[in-house]
């Protein structure tokens, strides 16, 4: 009698592996509801904090960046001079050494950066724009060059044209009409024209101007006078590597610099 009572407060073998199953078979419930917690949490955090990706380059925690730098100590490589906010000093190494990779590894890169030492380094503050230009042509072989200016800048155009001739240099310009398709024809509205669609106005066309100069299958390409946001588009779809030799601003007779040296002046309410 007292041996069997003994047997009942115990459990039986059978009933603990039963007891085990069910602990796990709950273990297993509860991790599966942890998981989809975590990734409910994950997506929220997301959703809050949308840029939390790994910076490229740090800023010293505090967002500053060379634009707030007035040391340079970058150009000499002057290292008790870094500022405590630079990118030099807190660069990603393994996105430098692909970078340099290129610059080694890349044959038309190699040539652009290259011969874009070249042309610093032997006519800096000798040249100007346009000599520059047709100095690197010359040395980076360019065989044929593409020219996409603006139709209002043609003249200028003309006249560097002239120029590569002289220099026996081959080209090819295209201006930006090219086409003639009408501004309504891909959206823009008409308070988006210059004569606010009160005469037919075609648009500005980079992307064709860029598979023109594809077709041509030029080496190079220099942009005159693109309007901002076109030499973009025209850049995005170029397939030969793109300078530029004017940057239009009507205002300042194309020098877009103005403003940003007479800003404590004339234009400081920019
Ligand atoms: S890398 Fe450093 S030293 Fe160079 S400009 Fe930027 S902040 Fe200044």
């Amino acid at each position: 009698m007292a041996e069997e009572v003994k047997k009942k407060g115990r459990k039986t073998a059978e009933e603990k592996k039963a007891e085990l199953k069910a602990l796990n078979k709950e273990a297993k419930a509860l991790e599966k509801q942890l998981e989809k917690i975590k990734a409910k949490a994950k997506k929220l955090d997301e959703a809050v904090n949308p840029k939390k990706e790994k910076p490229v380059t740090l800023c010293g925690g505090q967002c500053l960046t060379c634009a707030d730098c007035r040391v340079k100590a970058c150009f000499n490589n002057e290292t008790g001079k870094y500022p405590p906010f630079c990118l030099t000093t807190a660069v990603d190494k393994e996105l430098l050494q692909s970078a340099k990779d290129i610059y080694l590894n890349d044959e038309i890169d190699k040539n652009l950066a290259l011969t874009a030492a070249y042309v610093e380094g032997n006519f800096y503050g000798k040249y100007t724009r346009v000599q520059e230009t047709i100095e690197f042509i010359k040395q980076y072989g360019a065989k044929k060059v593409g020219i996409a200016t603006c139709v209002g800048l043609l003249n200028e155009t003309g006249i560097f044209a002239k120029l590569l001739r002289k220099h026996g240099i081959e080209y090819y310009a295209v201006g930006c009409k090219i086409g003639a398709i009408e501004k309504s024809e891909i959206g823009i509205p008409p308070e988006n024209t210059l004569t606010k669609g009160e005469k037919y106005e075609s648009m500005c066309n980079p992307i064709m101007q860029a598979k023109v100069l594809n077709a041509q299958k030029t080496d190079l390409n220099v942009v005159i006078g693109l309007c901002v946001g076109h030499d973009a588009l025209f850049m995005r779809y170029a397939e030969a590597p793109s300078t530029i030799l004017i940057v239009k601003d009507r205002v300042t007779g194309h020098n877009p610099a103005v403003p940003l040296y007479t800003a404590g002046g004339i234009y400081s309410k920019i």
